[in-house]
């Protein structure tokens, strides 16, 4: 069958503006989309109108179109890609996938224009719906934070009743076709709106467009699938993480109803200060007042570091303000360490004897 052209198949004229285009294909899925056209061929037109589309919204695959035409997209010795799509090649040297049957899922459209899910739309395909993600906090020590740290938590969450393993009938028995929808999750009302009167699909209400309803409800959830609990676990908490981080642990959120996947949980951290040490990046700082002596003559010192006590050297004639580099006594990450850093601060001497004051006499 010969293809229709794309400008045509939209209703628009070839200088029709990216806008004008995206306004006309909102009309034409509208009035075409399977749901709603019942016609013989319905499906077939959606889908060209969506060929079309995707070709004239998108200006590199518009230019080929114009001045190839169909021949643009000719599978020149096409090759299946593992995505369903086909490589397509046009003019000299340029090439571009194209996925025929995807077009996103054609059927979201519906959820844009109707409000509601469609009966071939994803929630009905996939399954029960995921959990909900949970979102917390979690308190740490500094040290923690700079070594990393495992501990047990416990989360208040919506779990999977195990007495009937999520499906919400009572044991022995087994959810039934819904009698509203027959099993097919979805019934039709007729809609009047300023396009005419027509037919949409809508979730069933008796079954939540399950297909299925319970006669006999599990006594431990009521027919939810879902009870209240708290999980028990232990989580680790990676050496780096910083004031602020938020760390996903998969699978440790909420229960998804009638046996869904559970969500995620996300911790945001949140780091306590430390007594002497301050932290930029993975490197940590700490201010050592000496005596105006050690500076002048060097000396060897006790400084705290995340480790404990470590000896510094500090070399004579230092000034105040210097940085003594104590290498890889910072924040571990990964295989590596931060540094500290220690800041000299010279304490000039404010009583001093008159011997004293003589010797300094003698520096002058
Ligand atoms: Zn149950
Ligand atoms: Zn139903």
């Amino acid at each position: 069958m010969a293809k229709r052209d794309y400008y045509e198949v939209l209703g628009v004229s070839k200088t029709a503006s990216a806008d004008d285009i995206k306004k006309a294909y909102r009309g034409m899925a509208r009035k075409h989309h399977p749901d709603v056209d019942k016609t013989a061929g319905a499906e077939g037109r959606f889908k060209e109108i969506n060929e079309a589309y995707q070709v004239l919204s998108d200006a590199q695959k518009r230019e080929a179109y114009d001045r190839f035409g169909h021949a643009a997209f000719q599978a020149g010795g096409a090759q299946g890609q593992p995505g369903g799509g086909f490589q397509y090649q046009y003019g000299p040297g340029v090439s571009f996938d194209f996925d025929f049957g995807g077009f996103r899922d054609p059927f979201d459209i519906f959820e844009e224009f109707f409000g509601s899910r469609s009966p071939f739309g994803r929630q009905s395909r996939r399954g029960p719906a995921r959990g909900q993600d949970l979102h917390f906090e979690i308190t740490l020590p500094f040290e923690n934070a700079a070594f990393g740290v495992t501990r047990n938590i416990e989360i208040p969450r919506r779990e999977t009743c195990s007495e009937c393993s999520g499906s919400g009938a009572a044991k022995g028995s087994k959810p039934v076709t819904c009698p509203a929808c027959r099993g097919s999750g979805r019934v039709s009302n007729q809609t009047q709106s300023i396009f005419g009167a027509f037919m949409t699909m809508s979730p069933c209400p008796t079954c939540r467009g399950e297909g299925t309803v319970i006669l006999k409800k599990c006594p431990k959830c009521k027919g939810s699938g879902i009870v209240r609990g708290i999980k028990e676990t232990q989580i680790k908490i990676p050496a780096g993480v910083d004031d602020g981080d938020t760390i996903r642990f998969q699978r440790l959120g909420e229960a998804g109803e009638k046996g869904g996947e559970y969500g995620d949980l996300y911790l945001t951290i949140r780091v306590l200060p430390h007594k002497f040490l301050k932290r930029a990046g993975f490197d940590v700082y700490y201010e050592q007042p000496i005596s105006f002596t050690q500076a002048a003559l060097g000396d060897v010192i006790e400084v705290p570091t995340l480790d404990g006590k470590v000896n510094l050297k500090i070399p004579e004639g230092i000034q105040t303000g210097t940085e003594l580099r104590l290498k890889e006594r910072g924040i571990v990450h990964g295989q590596s360490r931060g540094d500290q850093y220690v800041r000299v601060k010279v304490v000039t001497p404010k009583h001093l004897s008159a011997r004293q004051k003589e010797a300094l006499e003698e520096l002058k």
